[in-house]
């Protein structure tokens, strides 16, 4: 989830200058691509574990060329400390060492899956990059060097933007989906990816930093269970942020009204079974369940 504490007590002025709804809609244009099914069966796509159950109270109907260029990015990626992301379950409530001591474990599985993201979309032809600032604490979420700076300017300019996140674990994490931006009307690729992964509303906790700069926000998952321990456990680790990873790409072209196949044999990876992940056992005692704490995640 986006980064809360950093800028709360700006929060309401950048409310009071968006107003989506004042825009006008784009023309009724329907993806041409809603016959098509994911490739991924039940159970393949589920490791990912809840989708979002919140009300979806917008469509997203502003197409798009289809060589737009796709700019995908770390959430958090410059506000560790900052409320800079989940700590996921295996940190939080089962005392496993941090996947890296320097940043939250959503960073370091948000990094990990923009990579895989931009390798797999740019072998499959998508214009799509990533960015990430490389410096981990930048206090002011509007210099010229944060994701939502970069990615507020590649949206102005015409393109898409999204940031990659995982959500918090427990009571306070809501699943996988889509969150619309709120600068501009929502494009058919968020119209895809919200039928992929699930859907936020409009305006969820107030507006987040990224959506009130036309930034999207993907939530893989929540940071617990399945999709946790397939991702800290070594032998699984490369094959499920790969297949996060089509999942991601295919719904990109898919928005973009790619009428090939999904996929084809790279649509059917077969996850291996789960063996126990060897570092989800840590030394490190948690002196408390952090989803407790508002503004972690
Ligand atoms: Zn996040």
């Amino acid at each position: 989830m986006a980064a809360m504490a950093r800028f709360c007590p700006s929060a309401t002025l950048v409310v009071a200058t968006l107003c989506p709804l004042a825009m006008g809609l784009a023309p009724a244009l329907m993806p041409a691509v809603h016959a098509q099914q994911s490739p991924w069966t039940v159970e393949e796509a589920s490791f990912t574990g809840p989708r979002s159950r919140l009300a979806k109270n917008w469509q997203g109907l502003r197409p798009l060329p289809a060589t737009i260029e796709i700019l995908v990015m770390p959430g958090h990626a410059d506000s560790q400390g900052f409320g800079g992301g989940a700590s996921g379950a295996a940190v939080a409530v089962s005392g496993a060492r941090p996947m890296d001591p320097a940043i939250s474990d959503e960073l370091f599985w948000n990094l990990a899956t923009v990579e895989a993201v931009v390798r797999l979309g740019q072998s499959r032809g998508l214009n799509i990059r990533s960015y990430d600032p490389g410096v981990r604490r930048i206090a002011r979420g509007d210099d010229p060097r944060t994701t939502w700076s970069v990615g507020k300017s590649h949206v102005q300019a015409g393109g898409y933007a999204f940031e990659i996140h995982y959500d918090a674990h427990g009571a306070v994490g809501v699943g996988s989906g889509l969150i619309p931006p709120l600068k501009g009307q929502p494009s058919l690729i968020d119209e895809s990816l919200a039928r992929e992964f699930g859907a936020f509303p409009l305006w969820f906790r107030d507006g987040l930093g990224a959506p009130k700069r036309g930034i999207s926000i993907l939530e893989i998952g929540k940071l617990e269970g399945q999709l946790e321990a397939r991702l800290r456990n070594p032998s699984t680790r490369q094959q499920s942020l790969e297949a996060i990873a089509l999942r991601v790409v295919n719904a990109l072209e898919q928005g973009l009204g790619d009428q090939r196949p999904a996929a084809g044999a790279g649509g059917q990876i077969a996850l291996p079974p789960l063996s126990p992940p060897p570092d989800v056992v840590g030394t490190v005692l948690p002196a408390r369940d952090r989803q407790a704490s508002p503004g972690a995640w």
